[in-house]
């Protein structure tokens, strides 16, 4: 699977079993955000060695973050806005390794989250997410380009149905009738006619 969500539901459910909890439908937050946490310590302990990075050159992309391993053994973003009254998340977000698939993960999530927004938009869904992928430009240009649903409406022909799109809150209209006579079906191969 290529789903954060999904990967984070597997975990949790890993855990529920290990501990022997009863079986529940419902994914709280709090187990979410733990399951999430485990994967990123895990990925990042592979990708990240902090004890060597004194010895990384000088324009080194994550020497530059002055990065620093928090409470719970995340690597964030250090640096100037420590003192700032910002929460945790934005202040210091948590850093993901170029290119990485849990990278492209996330990217992908907050993209969907950011309605298949552009690059400028989407990058600043990760960072308000609480996220900061090294080299993200790049990798979100190259995303984007292959994003298929964005390839897809991206046309000249499909750009105001694009836009109405994109302000849809897919959760409360999901089966709602306008939807339905526009092309903003996703299941509907073609674009067709006018607004
Ligand atoms: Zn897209």
């Amino acid at each position: 699977t290529n789903d954060w969500m999904k990967v984070k539901r597997v975990i949790v459910l890993m855990f529920r079993w290990r501990n022997k909890e009863p079986k529940r439908a419902l994914f709280s937050t709090k187990e979410l955000e733990t399951a999430g946490k485990k994967v990123i310590k895990a990925v990042q302990g592979l990708t990240f060695d902090l004890e060597s990075i004194s010895k990384r050159p000088k324009g080194d992309s994550l020497l530059q973050l002055q990065p620093f391993k928090d409470d719970e053994g995340i690597i964030r973003v250090g640096g100037r806005l420590k003192k700032s009254s910002l929460q945790i998340e934005l202040k210091h977000p948590i850093i993901l390794p170029k290119a990485h698939p849990l990278s492209k993960m996330i990217l992908r999530w907050c993209h969907i989250k950011a309605a298949h927004s552009g690059r400028g938009l989407t990058i600043n869904e990760v960072r308000t997410s609480g996220y900061w992928i090294i080299g993200i430009s790049s990798l979100t240009r190259s995303f984007i380009t292959s994003c298929v649903l964005c390839r897809r409406f991206r046309g000249k022909k499909c750009n105001k149905r694009w836009q109405t799109y994109q302000k849809t809150d897919w959760n409360q209209n999901l089966h709602s009738p306008t939807l339905q006579s526009t092309c903003l079906d996703p299941l509907q191969s073609k674009c067709e006619g006018q607004l």
